[in-house]
């Protein structure tokens, strides 16, 4: 496997080489959706840039709940096309693309009601299972299973005996979302794509109506350069308004961000075989095996402070503790708490007021010639937005 070297050398000489000569695409944000298009255009041997406000992932994409999965949720909702979309990529990411950073993981789904909840959550997680399969691309992971109460406190012994009447597991696929996306950049600059962090877009620069290139600072030691590029691609997650208005037109959309929430807990606090996943008022709540740790979450609220550094309020963690103490015979306590982290999702504004039930599609829109903006979407199906 080739891989591109990304020491303080290699970033002078890429912002050297991105200023000296016209690139033929220059994505902006560094994030898996401007990584993955920059591996994208590299590969199709296109002269490529990438550059990155602060440093590789340091947005979004080090701060999910690390899964590469169809979305069960969406299943719910009848969003039929987008779990289509992201299990045909779970399958290819485990199998062909990257099997050495996507592993399986499993999830017990604790059953409440004898009688129509097995059938009608038995229903959804066959159906998930059988959309994999019907995709060619299942294999890779166990099918789901049905569970006696007895064979499920066996699996997962933290669980109150009085919280479930029976379970369902199934399998999903989980990745370090940080690093995937150095494994990308890294990739993209093995095969030559030019790529610098700590390099901010502060401007696009126009000839005519045209977007030509862009204005890049180097964050870390001064200095602006003008990079030309036959075609700009902004990738910059929930910072898409923002970066827009630098184009000076009107946005086709919007961008809004909803905050997740995810705690960490040690390993031992949660004696369990499989990961969980719980149903909440609004969507779902994970338990999900991190190492020597658990991570669990997530929220879903609005967040308009600072993007760089999102922050988890008091309410979310007891949201967060609360819920998955509705199952647990061992309750957590703030005390058991070793870590909390806080992401914003880029979700497309104004299809509805809830957060939680804003699309998690993307949308790929052209405002001016010479520029594509990226935005929205989910981190499994991330090679498809940059495609
Ligand atoms: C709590 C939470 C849980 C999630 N869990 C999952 C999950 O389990 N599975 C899944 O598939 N998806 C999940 N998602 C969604 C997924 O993480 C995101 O869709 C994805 O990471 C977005 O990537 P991005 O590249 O668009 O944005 P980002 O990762 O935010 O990248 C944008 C980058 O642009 C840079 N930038 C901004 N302005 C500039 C500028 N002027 N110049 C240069 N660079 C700039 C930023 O610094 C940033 O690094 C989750 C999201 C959240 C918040």
């Amino acid at each position: 496997m080739r891989t591109g070297t990304l020491g303080p050398d290699e970033r002078a000489e890429a912002l050297a080489a991105m200023a000296e000569r016209e690139l033929d695409i220059l994505v902006v944000g560094g994030g898996v959706v401007g990584a993955g298009t920059a591996l994208d255009a590299v590969t199709r041997g296109l002269a490529t840039g990438l550059v990155e406000a602060r440093d590789w992932a340091s947005g979004t994409s080090s701060r999910s709940s690390k899964l590469i999965h169809g979305g069960l949720r969406y299943l719910e909702m009848l969003d039929f096309a987008l779990v289509r979309e992201a299990l045909k990529e779970r399958g290819l990411l485990l199998e062909r693309l990257a099997p050495h950073l996507v592993k399986p993981v499993p999830f017990l789904y604790p059953l409440q009601h004898a009688g129509w909840e097995r059938l009608y959550a038995g229903a959804g997680v066959a159906l998930y299972d059988g959309m994999a399969m019907a995709r060619g691309h299942g294999r890779g992971l166990p099918t789901h299973r049905h569970l006696s109460r007895r064979h499920a406190l066996r699996v997962a012994p933290c669980l109150r005996k009085d919280a479930l009447v029976g379970a369902l597991q199934y399998y999903d696929a989980q990745m370090d979302d940080a690093r995937f996306v150095l494994d990308l950049v890294r990739t993209a600059s093995s095969y030559g794509a030019k790529v610098a962090n700590g390099a901010r877009v502060t401007g696009f620069i126009r000839e005519g109506e045209r977007v030509v290139g862009a204005m890049v600072t180097d964050v870390e030691h001064g200095g602006e350069y003008e990079v030309r590029a036959k075609q700009v691609v902004n990738a910059t997650g929930v910072w898409t308004d923002d970066t827009q208005a630098m184009v000076g037109e009107r946005g086709q959309f919007h961008v809004r961000a909803s905050k997740g929430v995810h705690l960490v807990v040690p390993k031992d606090r949660i004696n369990s075989s499989t990961g969980l996943i719980l149903r909440t008022e609004k969507s779902v709540l994970f338990v999900i095996p991190w190492g020597r740790h658990w991570i669990v979450g997530t929220t879903d609220t609005e967040w308009d402070l600072d993007k760089a550094h999102p922050a988890a309020s008091s309410a979310d963690i007891d949201y967060v503790l609360e819920h998955v103490n509705s199952v647990l015979a061992v309750p957590l306590s703030r005390d058991d708490v070793e870590g909390v982290y806080a992401g914003l999702r880029p979700l497309l504004a104004g299809e509805s007021d809830a957060t939680s039930k804003l699309s998690r599609e993307h949308t790929v829109a052209h405002p001016v010639p010479g520029l594509v903006v990226v935005a929205g979407g989910k981190y499994t199906t991330y090679r498809i937005q940059g495609r």
